[in-house]
């Protein structure tokens, strides 16, 4: 089977490292990939904004599969222009993909199918909020309604800043995107995420992980993509992982073919551990940047054909078996990240990284190579380096080990992932 993959940051390259593993894949391209997917696959220059160009290239090239990785393609409808113009695409549709687009809508899918997550109202009116911030007092949450690239959520200590973020979402910080708020109950608790696999009606898991979000060791500083994480997440004790699946999952898997939106694709969940059970923070469509990098080297099993089972409504858990070990992935990002960076710096030493440690994989997120062959950096989050390790301690011990080996002076990571793991 010829396949297309979609994208290109580090989860992209894990995406392409276990598809070109897989039997099933005679022949890999990616648009616009990277230089570690490059490994991989054949680079197009293709815009992934670009959807009927895509659908038509995959159409011309008799592509079996294309696989999307990232969210905006998602939710602007890719798998459905695709789908429509017959080609197999893995990833939800537009309307399935408002679970990740839409947290009003999540919110009243969760209220209707008894659904377990934080109460909340939603508005699109300054004076009806702030009445409703003011009756409920904090602390408490305002959401921007759509996508805003992680920063359109304010976890409030304060009633003031709760009214603020108001006036600044509604204002049009966000665009259309906040036009319309969910103003939410704070939760408290340990947060751990679970990632699924869906065909519209079966769900599978495909595992467990924590991230680290703040730039800074000890969990300081502004919010990031993400500096790293770890599979399993160890406070997701088979109970919980067990009702999470059960209570949030599967349950939203019935919702969505119920409402005639069935979804496929992955279904990947921010849970909070309260002390009432698993509540659910939000949902993401797609696989998860840097999780992916940890959850696919614990997959065994052909991803490419897993993927089209999702896709063609025949899943069965017997595809799915996950590594015992776990895996911790370490992110290399530009100094300044998220802030301003510089793009353009030489990064050496990425095999006597492979070789520093066992069970070491290097993954690509914004690099790219010059003419000459010289790998430069070229974006705020680098690289990832994933180890495996019996346990946390040793994937963390040998993931730094391999770090220490790279040799880019513009680069910084964080020194800590996996502390809540490691203890
Ligand atoms: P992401 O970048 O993870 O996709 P997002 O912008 O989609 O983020 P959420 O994940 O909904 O937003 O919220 C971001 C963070 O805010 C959560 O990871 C959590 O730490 C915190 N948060 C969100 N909702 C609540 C809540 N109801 N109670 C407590 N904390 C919350």
């Amino acid at each position: 089977m010829k396949v297309l993959l979609i994208g290109s940051g580090g989860r992209e390259h894990a995406l392409a490292r276990a598809l070109e593993a897989s039997a099933s894949v005679s022949y890999l391209c990616a648009a616009p990939g990277n230089a570690g997917i490059a490994e991989h696959a054949e680079l197009l220059d293709l815009d992934p904004a670009d959807m009927d160009g895509i659908a038509a290239f995959a159409k011309a090239e008799g592509i079996g599969l294309v696989v999307i990785g990232p969210e905006a393609p998602l939710v602007a409808g890719l798998a459905d222009v695709l789908e429509a113009a017959g080609v197999p695409a893995f990833g939800p549709s537009a309307a399935a993909a408002r679970l990740e687009g839409s947290k009003g809508f999540t919110k009243d899918i969760c209220a209707r199918y008894g659904i377990p997550t934080a109460a909340y109202a939603r508005f699109t009116d300054a004076g009806a909020a702030k009445a409703y911030i003011r009756a409920q007092g904090a602390p408490i949450v305002v959401k921007a309604d759509g996508l805003a690239a992680g920063k359109g959520v304010v976890v409030a200590m304060t009633e003031a800043e709760a009214l603020e973020a108001v006036d600044e979402m509604l204002g049009g910080r966000f665009g259309s995107a906040g036009a319309s708020l969910v103003i939410e109950e704070f939760m408290e608790g340990e947060e751990a995420s679970l990632f699924a696999l869906s065909d519209g009606t079966t769900a599978i898991l495909l595992g467990t992980a924590q991230d680290h979000k703040r730039v800074g060791d000890g969990d300081t500083g502004p919010n990031t993509g993400g500096m790293g994480a770890y599979s399993p997440a160890p406070c997701m004790t088979p109970e919980i992982t067990g009702r999470a699946m059960t209570e949030i999952v599967q349950r939203t898997v019935d919702a969505m073919a119920a409402e005639g939106t069935p979804f496929v694709g992955v279904l990947y969940a921010g849970l909070m551990l309260t002390k009432d059970g698993p509540k659910l923070v939000e949902y993401n469509v797609r696989f998860g940047d840097p999780e992916t990098q940890v959850l696919l080297p614990r997959l065994w099993g052909d991803l490419a054909q897993i993927l089209l089972a999702a896709r063609d409504g025949r899943l069965d858990p017997s595809m799915i078996e996950l590594d015992p070990r776990t895996a911790l992935t370490v992110v290399l990002a530009a100094k300044g990240y998220p802030g301003d960076y510089a793009k353009g710096d030489e990064i050496r030493g990425l095999d006597a990284a492979r070789a520093a440690a066992p069970e070491v994989i290097v993954f690509h997120a914004g690099t790219k190579t010059d003419d000459a062959g010289r790998l430069l950096s070229n974006g705020g989050r680098v690289l990832a380096v994933t180890a495996l390790g019996d346990g946390p301690a040793e994937a963390q011990s040998r993931a730094y080990t391999a770090v220490d080996a790279i040799d880019w002076p513009g680069g910084f990571c964080r020194r800590d992932i996996g502390w809540r793991a490691v203890g």
